[in-house]
């Protein structure tokens, strides 16, 4: 079962959006919160990094050739962002036999913060991935649950089509 880093990143925000991303059903690819997303991403320290993709799953930025980067439009999602870092680190360690530490870049908050695969942070991964899989393999996604991301979400409209989020 392979799980992207995007469905591993959702899956932190909620479990029904990485469901949709996890069966490739695609939210309007022009919302304005992905758009932004892209543009921060593109446009930030464009000199220090080389993007590498890996086994189709992960597109994992090198930052300065020996700290994996993930580019985030803000802090708001942190433990999300750590989280998929951490899975970066892991499935290059696992199944790649090679270890880097992380960092995770705000460029519009000029912040940074490094992250290390610790063993517990390697056993949280563990454990996270073992509760996504039946999830995500489930024909139908998760039930929707009102939560604060809703309103950002892409699939807003598609979730709650008969209410106002
Ligand atoms: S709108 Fe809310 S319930 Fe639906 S996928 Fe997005 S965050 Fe999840």
């Amino acid at each position: 079962m392979k799980i992207t880093a995007t469905v591993f990143y959702s899956f932190q925000i909620c479990p029904r959006e990485a469901w949709f991303y996890y069966h490739h059903i695609s939210s309007d690819s022009d919302h304005e919160y992905l758009a932004l997303g892209r543009l921060v991403h593109e446009t930030s320290y464009q000199r220090y990094r080389k993007e590498i993709f890996v086994d189709q799953l992960l597109k994992i930025d090198l930052f300065r050739g020996e700290l994996v980067a993930e580019v985030k439009k803000s802090s708001r999602h942190i433990e999300a962002a750590r989280l998929q870092l951490a899975y970066y680190l892991y499935y290059l360690k696992h199944e790649k036999g090679l270890e880097f530490e992380g960092i995770l870049l705000f460029p519009k908050e000029r912040k940074t913060e490094r992250v290390k695969l610790t063993p517990e942070l390697e056993s949280k991964i563990e454990s996270l991935l073992n509760t996504m899989r039946p999830i995500l393999a489930a024909d139908k996604p998760p039930p929707v649950r009102r939560t604060k991301y809703c309103k950002s979400c892409s699939f807003r409209d598609f979730c709650w089509s008969d209410e106002e989020t």
